[in-house]
C-alpha cells in the first residue's frame, strides 16, 4: 500500500469551534485524497454507509482546541469568479462511491482566492484549446473529516483530522477535463477510483486517457499546482502549507464568501 504522505500536510492539533455544531454537518468521506487505493477489506462503502446512518456525531474534544483552525476570510465561490468552469460537487450528490449525499445543498466549490485565481488561469488557457475544467471537490470542512475518522479510524483509508487534508485548507481541488460542450474527456479511471490505475505513472491505458491526463496535469502545473502522484484528479496549490486548516460550515460560507 502506498501512503500519500505529501498530501497529509503538517500535523496540527485540531479542535471543534464552538458554534459550528458538528451534529448539523453532513457526514464526510475523506478517503478521496488520503491514501491507499484499494477498498478496505472490512470497511467498504456498504459498511460505512451503515455506520454513517447510525452513528451520532462525536462530541467535540475540548482538549484538542487549537488556534491552527481558523475562519477563512479569503474563500471564494470559484464558479462565481469564473462562470465558464463546470462544477459537479460529487459529495453533494449521491454520485460518489458512498452512494450518499454527504455535503449540504448549500455546498459550493470554495477555494482560497489565490488558488481560485490560479485555477481561473488554467481555465482560460484550456478554453483557448477548446477544453475546460470540471471541478469535483474543493474545500472540505475539517469537521467532516473528523466525523468520518471517528467512524473509521484507519489512516489507510481516511485522512487523520489531526493532520488534515489540503482540501481542509481550501487549497486543493479535484477535477477533470471537459470539452467545449462540457462533456468529460476520457481519463484513466472514474473519480475516486482507489486503485493503481489512478496513479499518474500508470501507463497500461488507452493512449487517449494518457494524453488527457498529461494535458490536464501540464496545464495545472504551469499555473502553480502540484499533482498528487496517486490520484490523477487531485492537485494541491503549491503554497498550500501556508494556509491554515478551516472548519467553517458550507451553510455559513454561503453568506460570507466573496465575491
Ligand atoms: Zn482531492
Amino acid at each position: 500500500m502506498k501512503k500519500t504522505q505529501d498530501h497529509s500536510g503538517p500535523q496540527c492539533g485540531l479542535g471543534e469551534r464552538a458554534g459550528w455544531a458538528l451534529a448539523t454537518m453532513a457526514c464526510g468521506w475523506a478517503i478521496a485524497c488520503t491514501g491507499p487505493r484499494a477498498q478496505p477489506a472490512s470497511s467498504g462503502p456498504r459498511e460505512l454507509n451503515a455506520a454513517l446512518g447510525s452513528v451520532a456525531a462525536p462530541a467535540a474534544d475540548p482538549s484538542s482546541q487549537a488556534a491552527s483552525v481558523s475562519t477563512p476570510h479569503d474563500f471564494v465561490d470559484v464558479a462565481r469568479l469564473e462562470p465558464t468552469l463546470h462544477v459537479d460537487l460529487r459529495y453533494a450528490t449521491e454520485n460518489n462511491f458512498t452512494g450518499r449525499v454527504v455535503y449540504p445543498a448549500s455546498a459550493r466549490c470554495y477555494l482560497r482566492m489565490r488558488v481560485a485565481l490560479r485555477l481561473q488561469r488554467v481555465q482560460h488557457e484550456l478554453r483557448q484549446q477548446g477544453l475546460g475544467l470540471k471541478l469535483l471537490d474543493c474545500y472540505r470542512p475539517l469537521s467532516v473529516q473528523r466525523r468520518f475518522f471517528a467512524l473509521v479510524p484507519d489512516e489507510r483509508y481516511v485522512a487523520n483530522p489531526n493532520k488534515g487534508s489540503r482540501h481542509n485548507r481550501g487549497a486543493a481541488v479535484d477535477l477533470t477535463l471537459v470539452d467545449a460542450a462540457g462533456v468529460e474527456r476520457v481519463m484513466p479511471t472514474a473519480f475516486d477510483d482507489f486503485s493503481e490505475r489512478a496513479h499518474r505513472e500508470y501507463m497500461a491505458l488507452p493512449a487517449e486517457a494518457i494524453a488527457n491526463r498529461a494535458r490536464l496535469e501540464a496545464a495545472m502545473v504551469r499555473q502553480g499546482f502540484v499533482p498528487l502522484p496517486t490520484e490523477w484528479w487531485h492537485f494541491d496549490d503549491r503554497d498550500a502549507k501556508s494556509d491554515p486548516l478551516a472548519d467553517v460550515r458550507f451553510e455559513d460560507l454561503a453568506g460570507q464568501a466573496a465575491p
